[in-house]
């Protein structure tokens, strides 16, 4: 049976005693969803609920852990950041990496992307990439285009064994908008193609992210080569994500 993942992204939208309360509250469903044998479920909250998590976790929990950031350094003066060694003691197996907003908020580079993945690899932290074009340059047919060229760092590396390249569509962030069945299918056969032609060592896994919910799904999961879902607002709500996942 194929197995998806599922990576639920909190974004700053939950508060340490949310996050914390999220999984007491629901740990028997949330654990028994984890264990489906098509779900890989990821969490991932903010920097600070990630060692309550870990430690509110039982020993032979499902549910993996994710960090939505981290430093693009593996220590020195770099004030306000988390180095990817520190993610790794409090549990991490994945981390998000060049979301949409901390590349447009924050002007992330696809350089300095590459870093971070660098560092990530050699904490045994599976990157999850975040990759998406602008609605301006959707329409103007350039989505191939740029996704290659934020592709480009990463398919050269030979330091990482897998990685998990999340499209996310800026457009179809948090705005209920969704590309079709036909044109998703076109990006995933093309992404495929792409990872297999450019690296063909890597264990790349493909998600899709932008706005998934309970009835998106329906439409998503049989595309081509898709292999798991970022989740954002949809994801902080325990009744949502449940109804996405099963
Ligand atoms: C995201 O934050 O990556 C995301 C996909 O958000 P949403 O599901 O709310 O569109």
């Amino acid at each position: 049976m194929k197995k998806y993942l599922y990576i639920a992204n909190w974004k700053m939208n939950m508060p340490l005693l949310s996050a914390c309360s999220f999984y007491s509250d629901h740990q028997q469903e949330l654990e028994r969803i984890a264990a489906l044998p098509h779900v890989e479920l990821v969490l991932c909250p903010s920097y600070v609920a990630l060692s309550p998590l870990h430690a509110l976790r039982e020993k032979n929990s499902h549910i993996y852990l994710g960090a939505q950031n981290c430093a693009s350094h593996n220590q020195g003066a770099y004030t306000g950041e988390v180095d990817a060694l520190s993610l790794a003691h409090v549990g991490c197996t994945y981390c998000i990496v060049g979301h949409s907003e901390r590349r447009q908020l924050y002007g992330e580079t696809d350089a300095v992307i590459a870093e971070k993945i660098t560092l990530l690899g050699q904490y045994d932290i599976t990157p999850i990439l975040c990759i998406g074009e602008t609605q301006e340059e959707a329409m103007s047919n350039r989505t191939h285009d740029i996704l290659s060229v934020q592709l480009e760092p990463v398919l050269k590396m030979q330091s990482i064994q897998s990685i998990v390249i999340a499209y996310e569509p800026f457009w179809a962030i948090g705005t209920g908008k969704t590309p079709s069945f036909t044109e998703l299918s076109i990006l995933f056969n093309w992404l495929f193609e792409h990872a297999c032609k450019h690296a063909s060592w890597l264990n790349v896994r493909l998600v899709y992210g932008g706005s998934v919910n309970a009835s998106t799904i329906q439409m998503l999961k049989p595309l081509p080569f898709i292999d798991g879902f970022l989740i954002g607002s949809a994801s902080c709500d325990f009744s949502m994500l449940k109804n996405i996942v099963e």
